[in-house]
């Protein structure tokens, strides 16, 4: 240590005040990865910091495993240390580091839990039928993603091939023509639960250590011909965005909302006294231009309820694991978190950059942010999730 030290200054509007902090993993000039919370515009140091080699690994997994009470105390020690000066080699500016994904995901699983978009989608996908199969309003539909395509924000994506039906009927195998967009909310386990036992929905906090944003790049053409009657497959696996900054849910006590009305009234392993929604608004940049402002308070399915359906067959939870939300639409046209809904299976073409466009083309940028009420007088911000499409590698 050099003896120096610094004031981190954070501005009264910033998204990044003390009462968010966010974990991430990165690298400083030069440096190997480890983990670090972002405050203001700078990120602290968390191995200079805080005397632990558990924070000096290039996940968080460790940290996340300590339990709900470790990672208390940790913020409570964080949230001291940001008052006071800090040794110089410990702060470094989040213009200057690189970022990785700030855990190591063992399983990946994704929901359809907005009621909006499963309806959209249900129009869309099957114009002649109920837009909600059967099964909707009594358990959170949701299926097993691949964990291994899991990619940190910044990551470019490259255009997937697969089989899609043409006109005559007959399918043919190319480069994904409706490539498309999820804006989801991601929640990443911190706590372990054992096989055999489900987590029930008051436990919810015992084992989520907080969100993320994500988005699950989806090619339409690919999943359309694909995905009965075992869901979604190559359509979906291809690349899922998540952003580098995961904010705890101890920073997020103040955006607790009460669910909508659910009818019918959900089976009992389903219900718990403290189930709540998330009042998170997020948007969707496309090339720069604002498309959409999808509401996460409107969510039909909480995240306990989620997590109480994924284990409630005795699948057991490990730290680092991801679920997702589904892509999460509001009832109006500009709160719609995918292309194809915002374009209406491609028949309305969205203005972005002064053109009409429906689906993704090669080269476009996809930012997705959010922000949700913090704790002080200020909204609190999660950081963002962004990719740039790149052109298929044809066979
Ligand atoms: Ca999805």
């Amino acid at each position: 240590m050099s003896g120096a030290t610094v004031r981190v200054d954070v501005p009264d509007d910033s998204l990044f005040g003390p009462e968010n902090m966010p974990y991430g993993v990165f690298a400083p000039p030069g440096g190997e990865f480890r983990a670090g919370v972002r405050l203001g515009d700078s990120v602290l140091d968390l191995p200079a910091l805080l005397d632990d080699p558990v924070f000096a690994r290039p996940d968080l997994n460790s940290f996340l495993a300590q339990g709900p009470a470790a990672r208390r105390v940790v913020r409570e020690k964080l949230r001291e240390l940001a008052e006071s000066p800090l040794p110089a080699d410990a702060v470094h500016a989040v213009e200057a580091i690189r970022m990785t994904l700030p855990v190591r995901i063992g399983d990946y699983v994704d929901f359809y839990a907005s009621i909006d978009h499963a309806t959209n989608l249900g129009r869309l996908f099957r114009p002649d039928a109920e837009p909600l199969l059967p099964n909707w309003r009594h358990l959170p539909v949701g299926y097993h993603g691949r964990a291994g395509t899991v990619v940190v924000s910044g990551t470019p994506v490259v255009r997937p091939c697969g089989q899609h039906r043409t006109d005559s009927g007959t399918p043919e195998f190319g480069p994904s023509r409706r490539l498309d967009i999820e804006a989801e909310l991601g929640f990443v386990v911190g706590t372990a639960s054992r096989r055999g036992e489900p987590v029930p929905v008051d436990e919810f906090a015992d084992h989520v250590f907080g969100v993320a944003l994500v988005n699950d790049w989806s090619a339409r053409d690919i999943q359309a011909w694909e995905y009965q009657p075992l869901g979604p497959f190559l359509g979906k696996s291809f690349a899922t965005s998540l952003s580098a900054w995961i904010t705890p849910l101890a920073a997020l006590t103040r955006a607790r909302v009460p669910l909508p009305p659910q009818v019918p009234k959900p089976l009992p392993y389903l219900r718990g006294t403290d189930d709540t929604g998330l009042d998170i608004a997020l948007t969707v940049t496309w090339n720069g231009d604002t498309v959409s402002r999808p509401p996460y308070s409107r969510m039909y399915w909480s995240p306990a309820q989620m997590l109480a359906h994924l284990t409630a067959n005795g699948a057991s939870i490990r730290p680092g694991d991801l679920y997702a939300s589904g892509t999460i639409s509001g009832p109006e046209p500009g709160q719609r978190g995918s292309f194809i809904e915002l374009s209406w299976g491609g028949t309305e073409p969205v203005i972005v950059g002064g053109a009409e466009r429906t689906f993704l083309a090669d080269g476009d940028e996809v930012t997705i942010t959010a922000t949700a009420p913090g704790t002080a007088s200020r909204p609190i911000g999660l950081g963002e999730v962004r990719g740039t499409v790149l052109a298929a590698h044809e066979p």
